[in-house]
């Protein structure tokens, strides 16, 4: 099939395609990711080459699997290429993949993208290769989730009045605006391609654009002193418009960035290129890299003169800061990442970013859900406050979904409740229940979700593989272990983990094992780097059964 007729609609009724449900639902969330991704005639869901297959025979053959798969069986995916399918037992994963795990001293930027040329792997991203990815409010509620800490600790709970900049409106980037807005603040979005600002404003992202810097200012000037929660967007390149705006004594309360600094050949524009400009240098990386490094550089420094300044400013996991080190910037690591600075106390609790997709691609089961959390939770700020303001702001995008922050014991509790539902015939159909691997067991990141352990175990990579161990013998339906590309290539591993509640017996167990065998890995890893409010949680929870040596140190 040519890429150009392929339709990327999802289906809107129940009718089965697979042999079961635990098939239909991945097959449904393979078609989700491309239905709600950035470029899918290329498979590219997001973060620039995060991809959903490696090639279109790949795409085709693994969707030919799943309707042809029995309930014994387990495909096998590398990197986005289905290898082949295994006899296993009715209690297997149906899909287990590794996707862009390279060996330690090989795994660079430039073997990744000399493998991925000659099509020996592809980069999965987080959730784009295991399916998960939801469209932008995953980002919009992580975002909010950051901006609302960051509220806590440094404005008395509010953003109101207050001014945050931003750069990057793609794929994950364009959520920002509403983030912001959500918050209550005033945020600028810095973005080189007019095209991503007219695509996050025409879907509602994004409120209004500036024509240049002067008026970018004006706005939000006006806007803040207002206490008027807006978002304005703001065509440049983010190094030069920091620089600008630094120069000008303007100092925003917050200052981040979320453009593909991590790619410096498919993704980052350096400063005093137009977007087809950087496109064209592709056949160079070596120069784009240099450029890029550079202008990284400058756009780093413009972001600690505004720490200096007073700004809150944090790095928000693209690889900004190791980009700028390596461009010479030796303080960049003088910013902290979000995950430290403000997400580690929940991750202790294993409270991370839960989230549940409705298969029958019916908003009404997503409503009745968010009704159930509300009643289920009520004493859950943080997810009440976030499922009120999502059934608001949130447009839908593909299968209607929610996400929200839930901990140990409450994302069991609310999948065997949702389980109950479909059973009970509440729901339209199943729902598929995921994560993000930006969770407590699922990732090590030591410039991103594990930098600065207590304990020193930033870059230990075992707890990822025993989480996908974990999960394979607890009955998910798929579990994959990831690691990075592009320019994340070394940084990172992780385990992604998706379970069915077809409404069946057995998808009770399902739920009952895997989701709560994750997130007691997830407990289990930060009270092993002595974090008091893991062994807190893991002493309430009767998750230790040795002795910690390191909790004591
Ligand atoms: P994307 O490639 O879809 O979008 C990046 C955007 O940045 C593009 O619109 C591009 O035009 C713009 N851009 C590039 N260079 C620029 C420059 N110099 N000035 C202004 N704009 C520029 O990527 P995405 O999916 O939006 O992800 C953005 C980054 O955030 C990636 O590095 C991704 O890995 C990272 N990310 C981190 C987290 C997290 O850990 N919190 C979550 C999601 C994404």
């Amino acid at each position: 099939m040519g890429e150009a007729q392929r339709s990327f609609a999802l289906p809107t009724d129940t009718v089965l395609r697979c042999r079961g449900w635990r098939q239909e639902g991945l097959l449904r969330l393979l078609e989700n990711v491309l239905a709600v991704g950035e470029a899918p005639e290329r498979l590219v869901v997001y973060a620039a080459l995060g991809k959903a297959a490696r090639d279109w025979p790949s795409h085709d053959a693994i969707v030919a699997a799943l309707k042809t798969m029995a309930e014994d069986e387990t495909l096998v995916v590398q990197s986005g290429k289905p290898i082949g399918i295994l006899k296993t037992h009715a209690r297997a994963p149906i899909v287990i993949m590794a996707n862009c795990n390279m060996v330690g001293r090989w795994a660079t930027p430039q073997n990744f993208y000399d493998w991925e040329a000659k099509g020996l792997i592809c980069w999965g991203g987080l959730t784009a290769g295991d399916w998960q990815y939801i469209g932008s409010q995953g980002v919009i509620q992580g975002t909010y989730e950051i901006l609302m800490r960051i509220a806590e600790r440094h404005f008395g709970g509010d953003l109101a009045g207050r001014l945050v900049l931003t750069a990057g409106l793609g794929g994950m980037g364009g959520a920002q605006p509403l983030a912001g807005r959500m918050a209550g603040a005033t945020i600028m979005c810095v973005e080189v391609d007019a095209a991503r600002i007219a695509r996050r404003q025409a879907v509602g992202l994004l409120d209004m654009v500036a024509s240049d810097l002067d008026e970018a200012l004006r706005l939000a000037e006006e806007a803040r002193l207002q206490r008027r929660a807006v978002s304005i967007g703001l065509c440049g390149n983010a190094a030069e418009m920091y620089e600008a705006i630094l120069a000008r004594g303007v100092i925003p309360d917050v200052v981040t960035d979320q453009t593909s600094a991590h790619d410096l050949v498919y993704g980052y524009v350096p400063a005093g290129r137009s977007v087809e400009e950087a496109r064209a240098m592709r056949g160079d990386p070596a120069a784009l890299m240099a450029e890029g490094r550079a202008s990284i550089a400058r756009h780093v420094a413009a972001m600690l003169g505004f720490q200096r300044a007073g700004s809150v400013v944090f790095d928000n996991g693209n690889l900004i800061r190791s980009q700028a080190l390596e461009g010479g910037i030796a303080d960049a690591f003088d910013i902290p990442i979000f995950t430290e600075a403000f997400l580690r106390p929940l991750f202790c609790r294993a409270i991370g970013p839960f989230r549940w997709i409705a298969l029958s691609n019916q908003r009404d089961d997503i409503a009745r859900i968010d009704d159930h959390v509300l009643e289920a939770f009520p004493d859950n700020r943080i997810v009440t406050n976030w499922i009120r303001l999502a059934r608001e702001h949130v447009p839908v995008e593909g299968l209607p979904a929610r996400i929200a922050w839930l901990g140990h014991g409450e994302r069991t509790g609310l999948a065997l409740a949702v389980n109950r539902m479909v059973r009970e015939g509440r729901l339209a159909g199943p729902v598929a229940f995921t994560r993000d691997h930006l969770d407590a067991g699922a990732m090590a990141h030591p410039t991103i979700m594990t930098e600065r352990m207590r304990d020193g175990s930033d870059a230990i990579a075992d707890w990822p593989l025993l989480d996908a161990l974990a999960m394979a013998s607890s009955q998910a339906d798929l579990v994959a272990i990831h690691s990075g590309g592009g320019g994340y290539s070394g940084f990172m591993t992780s385990c992604g983990v998706t379970v069915i509640a077809d409404g069946s017996e057995e998808a009770d167990e399902r739920i009952r094992l895997s989701l709560t065998n994750d997130t007691s890995l997830g407990v289990m890893r930060y009270a092993d780097a002595g974090y008091p409010e893991a062994l807190d949680e893991a002493a309430a929870k009767g998750l230790l059964r040795f002795p910690l040596e390191n909790a004591a140190r």
